[in-house]
């Protein structure tokens, strides 16, 4: 069963002015192959563009497609921010959107604060993902 018992947060990877959610659907559509109940290949839940706009692509009780490691896909939300954190920076208003996803579902869900990790900090995860600009503001929240 689906729990939501974890935050995990991603970057893509990619510019992060320039990434569109239509590619990330394609990517993902080849690596998973796995749509959500919304019609979304993408892997993660949320995804937060440059300018800061929030799209749902999966629902919170449906399965992730985001990280494997140590389960995550049956017990976590999977947030992503578009860019690449190890060298660009987020956005202020992506932040402020970060802020409140996860204000949200800490509520809604009773998740704690040390269950609100970077992607690259659940055990036995092996990338740099959300990039180290990022990860900061997580270790800091
Ligand atoms: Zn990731």
């Amino acid at each position: 069963m689906k729990t939501n018992d974890f935050i995990i947060i991603h970057h893509s990877a990619t510019a992060r002015d320039k990434t569109t959610l239509n590619a990330i659907n394609k990517v993902h559509q080849k690596l998973f192959n796995y749509k959500s109940s919304l019609g979304w290949y993408v892997g993660y839940h949320y995804f937060i563009a440059g300018n800061g706009i929030i799209r749902q692509t999966r629902k919170d009780a449906d399965y992730g497609a985001h990280c494997r490691a140590d389960n995550m896909n049956s017990k976590a939300i999977g947030i992503c921010l578009s860019g690449n954190f190890e060298i660009e920076q987020p956005s202020e208003k992506q932040l402020v959107s970060l802020e409140k996803i996860v204000e949200r579902l800490k509520k809604d869900y009773n998740i704690k604060n040390d269950n609100i990790l970077g992607h690259c900090q659940v055990l036995g995860a092996k990338t740099a993902c959300p990039g180290k600009n990022l990860l900061s503001w997580i270790e800091r929240y």
